[in-house]
């Protein structure tokens, strides 16, 4: 059997060992340290933003974020059906529901359309939202500015799941800065890792010492252990910081390499009838491309997307569905939703293509020959 080509692989850069070395050297082998703040400086930096929290994870920046924004049992809010179950589980750490938004065909994000009817909606049967989450998937930034004059219209607070969109932008500006806050992953497949990690971003200094505190079990300013609000452990290794300060002197090239993969793709398929690929809208929109994603027609193509999917891993190759929308699956499927069809019809055509930036000649060629045999 040959070798397995994943869809997305960690890739270091070199320089992480030079910082994690240095957290054993001072023993700063604790969830706080040099490397977490250095690691939160360089976000900052790259972003443009003014603060930033480094976490356990993505997930536990959306918790809290929701915290922050005073959700509680009762509450609704609003998110994009098409995405990974991580941006929508804290809604239900709180008891609130999530009421989902369907997505639109030009960036396959949340629809402001449906945002909008779905506010109106709610606040006629008595329920305003109380926070808007919406994400970048595939790093292909969502319609942003019309998303956002929505939220403020009705005075309705943003998160923006930017994991899967770290680099990517929209009118120039980086994404994840656009929220109240914005919030980043570096699990191992994301376009930097950390093994596991993730970001909370916001202009907002007072909402991110907030956060720290929350993240840091919550304990109040006494000699003593001293609380008196519930607490979470959710800050960032220094030592897993230290792989994230080595990955952020090569963000550049990973963004560069994966639009790099987007071309490869292209120009692959430029000859085929029926592939359709995920596709900036103007100039505005500027991904980081970190899943290369087609959908297939199979009337044009002749494969639909399992056939081609099992096509793949019969050479060792994973591809992988679109994600499945919240709206479609058991633990989600009885919450309100405002739906259109079209993130149905993504998950039910679409495929990701192996896209990590450490991927070899010799493995393009592989994906390559796949796809010519057809
Ligand atoms: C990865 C991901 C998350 C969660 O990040 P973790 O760091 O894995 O908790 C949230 N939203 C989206 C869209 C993601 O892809």
């Amino acid at each position: 059997m040959k070798n397995k080509i994943w869809l997305s692989t960690p890739h270091m850069g070199g320089a992480e060992l030079k910082y994690v070395n240095k957290a054993f050297e001072e023993n700063w082998i604790a969830p706080l340290g040099p490397n977490v703040d250095g690691f939160e400086e360089d976000i900052q930096n790259y972003l443009g933003v003014n603060h930033v929290a480094a976490l356990s994870s993505g997930t536990a920046a959306i918790h809290l974020a929701l915290i922050l924004l005073g959700v509680k049992i009762g509450d609704e809010v609003l998110a994009s059906t098409f995405t990974f179950s991580a941006t929508i589980n804290p809604i239900l750490y709180h008891g609130a529901t999530p009421v989902f938004i369907d997505s639109e065909k030009d960036t396959w994000n949340m629809d402001p359309e449906l945002l909008e009817q779905a506010i109106k909606d709610r606040i006629k049967k008595g329920n305003k939202p109380k926070a808007i989450i919406f994400v970048h998937l595939y790093g292909m930034p969502a319609k942003v500015e019309e998303i956002i004059s929505i939220a403020d219209k009705y005075e309705i607070p943003v998160i923006e799941d930017a994991a899967e969109a770290l680099g990517s932008s929209y009118k120039g500006k980086k994404l994840g800065t656009f929220g109240k806050f914005g919030i980043l992953s570096f699990n191992g497949n994301k376009i930097i890792t950390t093994s596991g990690g993730g970001a909370l971003v916001s202009n907002d200094g007072d909402a991110i010492s907030k956060a720290r505190f929350l993240a840091t079990q919550a304990r109040d300013d006494a000699p003593h252990y001293q609380h008196s609000q519930i607490g979470y452990n959710y800050r960032m290794s220094n030592i897993l910081a230290g792989i994230g300060r080595g990955q952020m002197e090569v963000i550049e090239d990973r963004v560069k390499q994966r639009r790099e993969n987007n071309k490869f793709y292209r120009d692959l398929l430029k000859e085929k009838s029926g592939v359709d690929f995920l596709t900036e809208p103007d100039e505005n929109f500027y991904s980081n491309f970190w899943l290369t994603t087609i959908l297939l027609q199979k009337e044009k193509f002749s494969y639909d997307r399992e056939e081609l999917r099992k096509l793949f891993e019969k050479e060792n190759i994973e591809c992988r569905p679109l994600w499945k929308p919240m709206h479609m699956q058991p633990i989600f499927k009885d919450h309100p939703s405002y739906l259109n069809g079209i993130s149905e019809s993504l998950f039910e055509n679409g495929l990701c293509l192996p896209s990590g930036t450490n991927l070899t000649l010799d493995e393009f060629e592989r994906i390559a020959q796949v796809f010519n045999s057809i």
